[in-house]
């Protein structure tokens, strides 16, 4: 039967549901199966095979069925032409660094990015491979422009940054870097496609880890890089097959599953965070909340602009208290669970303390300890008690 596609014409609800799936041509199935074999029947006469080639169904290093049908989604969902699927959000991140720059290549980065970022640009990229790298606070793209170098080769942004949610101006970075014939990554993982697509406001590709909200169950990692194909097929020839950050099929199988429901999950997030948000803000022993959503937060007119329908479901607060008591805090909460990473299902919440090595780079606010809270899609109420009861037994509230 003939391939099914779901163009422009589709909603993102319909296309997060279909595109990438369709009737198992074998068994009639409605789902497609998931292919765990490394390896793929040879031609004939293969050898005119390139061996180190990409897009051909060869070796599951090169290519394969499950990481295929997860990247058309995935392209569909950013709006982009194209898509890698990988094995994790930093595999994405270090595969598009590294085929894309040289030595005597400049970079810009935001000066609050994944840690990872930080440690490739700040520690190893310029280091070992003689790669010039600028940190700058991008929420001024005026600090972009007067940074930008005649050898300036790629900008590189997170909006909402992990973990101060400051927010960038995607589209003012896109006129500056293009103007200067600079590309532009962006990082979507904190707002994923369904409240941001980077592309479409101008970006040349966006980047995003899958273990958060795009899978959004916890329980497989992943990383994807959408753009342009010209560009994709020179960071799947260089980086997919040599650096090997191969996703496994049964991954790229589970983030297909937690991908159908991601519209749903995320307006869920959307309006807990919101929520959320506002009961911390008026709470007198919250020193602080960051939440673009708020319009008390920094970039709340720009996160207006570029995200839609909502603003995410991360935030950041402080409470006026000393180091123990955020420790014991946390020890009270019972629906929200410490632990790092974001996006899931559940609630996460971690303590970032006070000697965090890029603290200076944050405002100001953030250096006395403060938390990430990704708030998961639990009733509202629930999360906002379970709140109020650990920071009564606290003694905070
Ligand atoms: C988690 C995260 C990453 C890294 O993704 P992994 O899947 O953990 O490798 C990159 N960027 C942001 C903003 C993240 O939160």
């Amino acid at each position: 039967m003939a391939k099914r596609t779901y163009g422009k014409e589709y909603g993102f609800m319909t296309r997060a549901v279909h595109t990438g799936n369709d009737v198992d041509g074998e068994t009639g199935a409605i789902k497609r199966p998931i292919t765990m074999a490394n390896s793929y029947e040879l031609p004939y006469d293969p050898t005119d095979m390139n061996w180190s080639g990409a897009g051909q169904t060869l070796y599951t290093r090169n290519d394969g069925a499950n990481q295929n049908y997860l990247q058309e989604k995935l392209a569909s969902l950013e709006g982009g032409e194209d898509c890698i699927a990988l094995a994790s959000g930093v595999g994405a991140l270090s595969g598009l660094f590294f085929a894309l720059l040289q030595s005597g290549d400049h970079v810009i980065f935001s000066s609050v990015t994944y840690i990872a970022v930080y440690r490739l640009f700040n520690e190893l990229f310029n280091h070992k491979f003689g790669v010039e790298t600028t940190i700058v606070d991008t929420t001024d793209p005026e600090n972009v422009r007067a940074a930008i170098r005649p050898n300036t080769k790629l900008i590189h942004i997170e909006t909402p940054g992990n973990p101060t949610l400051g927010i960038t101006d995607i589209r003012a970075l896109a006129e500056i870097a293009h103007a200067h014939g600079i590309l532009l990554s962006v990082d979507n993982t904190f707002a994923s496609p369904y409240n941001q697509r980077p592309l479409e406001l101008g970006a040349d590709f966006c980047v995003e880890s899958l273990t958060k909200y795009i899978n959004g169950h916890g329980d497989a990692m992943g990383g994807a890089i959408i753009g342009k194909k010209e560009h994709l097929d020179l960071i799947r020839a260089q980086s997919q097959i040599n650096l090997g950050a191969t996703i496994s099929p049964f991954n790229a199988w589970l983030i297909m599953r937690g991908a159908v429901t991601l519209p749903l999950r995320m307006k869920q997030h959307n309006e807990n965070a919101l929520a959320v948000a506002k009961w911390l803000e008026a709470q007198p022993c919250v020193s602080f909340v960051a939440y673009p959503g708020l319009e008390s937060s920094q970039g709340h007119e720009i996160a207006k602009k570029q995200m839609a329908p909502g603003f995410g479901g991360m935030l950041s607060f402080g409470l006026k208290a000393d180091h123990d008591t955020h420790n014991r805090f946390v020890s009270h909460l019972k629906v929200i669970t410490s632990a790092v990473s974001l996006g899931h299902d559940e609630s996460l919440i971690v303590f970032l303390g006070e000697n965090d090595e890029r603290q200076y780079l944050y405002p100001e606010k953030f250096h006395n300890g403060f938390f990430r809270f990704s708030v998961g899609i639990e009733d509202t109420q629930d999360l906002i008690d379970d709140l109020k009861q650990a920071l009564e037994k606290t003694g905070l509230l």
